[in-house]
């Protein structure tokens, strides 16, 4: 039996590339009920049938209608109000929030989901009580966010925390003019420190194809040509992050994403990013993910941290 719900109902989801995730969370953070269906690829009413059903799913199973906030894979234009950046290509262009507030009969919350993220573990996660907290995910792409005070920061244009569109710091003529990326630029962080990334080099360097996992797995085990490949990779995470401290001295950076499991780079890490940053010492905290992947589920539910829990109308 679930325990009684404690205070105001959040829903948050998370859209994903291959999946959709739904959680509701009571007021105190717990969850109280999940759900997963594949994402309707390149269909967007269907995309949009998939979030409402989840949503009202989850509050047929509870019993109680809540706040609903999304975390997409780009973000809604201040200037348009329609989404861009989504590498979920049927998204862009599409007034996503108010599509989907049409369909639920309340105010929806979108987010850039890596800053659904940073919120996640800014509010109940490894960085709670922190002031500012950098999030970065490290997975096939590399996407930022930035919390100040429990708030998200999104800017003018909505990119804040998009540091991995940046080049990559104190880069070598080896490292010049970098792989293409799919933002049109080359040499961008993305490129070097996403997984997708490391595998790149990987294959450059070793002349043959390893997923991540094995990479890591053969570096633990002593092998030189992925001992190397993980080496390079520390170097340009610390650089780049060296770089982005440089810039907004967070209290604590938090990494997720599949690269978050490598153990060995927190320690590695910060061995070595005091050399590139503009202080003579560094006491920034580099942290692992306390709520894992369900991070962005979680943290597109506390978009509505400030808000009240069941908005007039919205039970379903
Ligand atoms: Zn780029």
């Amino acid at each position: 039996m679930a325990p009684a719900p404690a205070g105001p109902i959040r829903i948050g989801v998370d859209l994903g590339g291959t999946k959709v995730e739904a959680v509701a969370l009571d007021g105190a953070g717990r969850a109280l009920a999940r759900r997963r269906v594949p994402t309707p690829r390149h269909d967007y009413p269907r995309t949009l049938d998939a979030i409402a059903g989840l949503v009202r799913d989850l509050e047929a199973e509870i019993g109680s209608g809540g706040t609903v906030g999304v975390g997409i894979p780009g973000a809604i234009s201040p200037a348009t109000g329609l989404v861009k950046n989504a590498n979920s290509t049927w998204l862009i262009g599409r007034p996503l929030d108010r599509d989907l507030a049409g369909r639920l009969g309340r105010p929806v919350r979108l987010a850039n989901d890596a800053n659904c993220f940073a919120l996640s573990e800014a509010t109940d996660g490894a960085a709670a009580g922190a002031r500012v907290v950098f999030g970065v995910i490290l997975g096939t792409g590399c996407g930022g966010g930035i919390v100040v005070d429990g708030g998200m920061l999104t800017g003018p244009n909505a990119v804040a925390g998009e540091w991995g569109h940046n080049p990559l710091p104190w880069a070598d003529e080896a490292e010049h003019p970098g792989p293409p990326c799919y933002c049109g630029k080359r040499g961008c962080i993305e490129t070097f420190v996403s997984g997708t990334g490391l595998a790149r080099d990987f294959r450059e360097a070793a002349g043959r194809d390893l997923a991540c996992p094995e990479i890591v797995a053969r570096a633990e085990a002593g092998h030189g040509d992925a001992e190397a490949a993980l080496g390079r990779y520390e170097n340009r995470l610390a650089r780049s992050l060296a770089a982005l401290v440089n810039v907004l001295d967070p209290d604590v950076i938090v990494l997720g994403g599949g690269m978050s499991k490598v153990k060995r780079l927190y320690a590695g890490v910060t061995r070595l990013w005091e050399r590139w940053a503009f202080s003579d010492r560094l006491d920034t905290r580099l942290v692992p993910p306390a709520h894992g992947d369900s991070s962005g589920v979680r943290g597109a539910a506390w978009l509505w941290s400030d808000g009240p829990g069941v908005p007039e109308g919205g039970t379903t």
